[in-house]
Formats: C-alpha cells, structure tokens, sequence
C-alpha cells in the first residue's frame, strides 16, 4: 500500500514555499525546466547525428529499464527541481516515499559510501574524470546489487520530464536485447554530457555551487523532501569547490 505523506514533508514543503527563497524556487525551476528540455534535446541530438557518421542507431525503447538499476547521481539544483515536481504531483510523492523505503534497505550504505569519496575528491578539486574512476568499482558494485531506482514504476520513469541528466544522456546502440543484466553480453552504451554552452547556462542559474554539490539521487530528494534545502546549502559552504 502506498504511504501517506508524512507532516514532516508537509512542514517542510510550506517552508520552502514561503518567503523571498520560496518566490526565488518558483522561478528558478521554471527556468532550470525550460532549460534541462532543450539540454535533452541537444543531447539526443548531438549523438543521434554522430551515430549517423558512424553508421548506428539509438535502440533505446519504452519499458526498458536496464539503465534503472544504474548508479545516478544528481546536483542540489537539480535536486530542488526534481522537488519542485514531485510537490506539484502528490501521487508521484507518494510512490517516491513508498519507493525509497525499499531502496534504503538495499542502496543507503553503498551510496553513502560513493558519496563520501565523491564529497572529499571534489572539495579537494580533484578532476570529474578522476572521481569518475575512482568511484567506478563502487558503482559497479552497486549495479551488481541489483537496486531499482525509487523513481521507477510499472517499468516507467516517473519524473521523466525532469530526470537527471545523466539518465537523459544514457543511450544504447546495440540490439536491445543486450540490455538484459544476466546476459554476458554487455549493451553497448554511449554517455553524453550537456554541451558546455548548456553546462554554462545551468551554473549560470544560481550560485555555481548548487550545480557541483552532487549525492546519490534517492538520497538527495529524500533529504530535500525531509530536511528542505536550507540544511543541505549550509553544508556546501564548508566545502572548497
Ligand atoms: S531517474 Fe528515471 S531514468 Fe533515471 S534511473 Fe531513475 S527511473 Fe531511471
């Protein structure tokens, strides 16, 4: 049965609604929204047209979920738009809460883990690629575990229109039945980030830092949903970015 919201979400929901900070939400998830639909477009874009210079196709189809059960990080900026969403749909809230109680079982310890590597790599200004590999066996452990990402129902995305953009970036161009976790054949997957024109515009947005403080995703939109964003922008200070 899927869970009530608790008071807690509620109190902290009217919160982050009101006052200066709330009309400064407002806006910026509209922006970051108008913004992250032409990211998606630019980014499916950019590689169907290299896909066609080397003769491959996107094989991506509706009701795969093989990229679900992947390791995803999201920003805090992007965390209070994906927020922004969920307050504006309750059943979807609902699912999530619903949904991150059985990932917390399986997921919390082994992002926690990720999470701190990635916390003290970038507060020491180690570059992204570097994080990327230190933390690569941890997150293909985490592949191995088998967690399905709390923002999946009935093999849909639930917040599809605001998904992170590593998941919008996420394409296969190997027959789809290569996209199976049991199967030895590994899929073949391309990983586009954001044109830097685009990763400009969305830093560009708020204080920068709000687009380079990432978590786990779960766990960011759980701590934003339950503490509200104050906690975690006080927490980005003490960090040298
Ligand atoms: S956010 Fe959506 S697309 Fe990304 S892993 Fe979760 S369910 Fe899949």
């Amino acid at each position: 049965m899927t869970k009530q919201i608790s008071r807690q979400i509620k109190k902290i929901e009217k919160k982050e609604k009101k006052g200066s900070y709330g009309v400064w939400r407002k806006g910026f998830c509209r922006k970051y929204s108008e913004l992250l639909t032409r990211i998606q477009n630019n980014t499916y874009n950019s590689l169907a047209e290299t896909n066609t210079s080397k003769d491959e196709k996107i094989t991506c189809r509706k009701g795969c979920t093989y990229c679900c059960f992947h390791y995803v990080t999201v920003s805090l900026a992007h965390g209070i738009v994906i927020v922004d969403y969920l307050y504006k749909r309750k059943a979807l809230l609902k699912q999530f809460v619903d949904n991150y109680e059985k990932w917390y079982g399986k997921g919390f310890l082994i992002s926690d883990s990720i999470d701190n590597m990635r916390i003290q790599a970038f507060s020491s200004s180690i570059p992204i690629d570097r994080i990327i590999t230190d933390t690569r066996p941890l997150s293909q452990h985490y592949l191995e575990m088998n967690i399905q990402c709390p923002f999946l129902a009935d093999n849909k995305c639930f917040i599809y229109d605001v998904r992170p953009t590593s998941c919008s970036g996420h394409y296969s161009v190997s027959p789809p039945d290569w996209c199976v976790s049991d199967l030895e054949q590994q899929p073949v997957l391309h990983n586009i980030i954001p044109n830097d024109e685009d990763l400009i515009e969305i830093t560009q947005l708020s204080d920068p830092r709000l687009a380079l403080y990432e978590l786990t995703l779960p766990k960011m939109i759980n701590r934003l949903l339950n503490e509200g964003s104050s906690p975690l922008m006080t927490e980005i200070e003490q960090y040298n970015f």
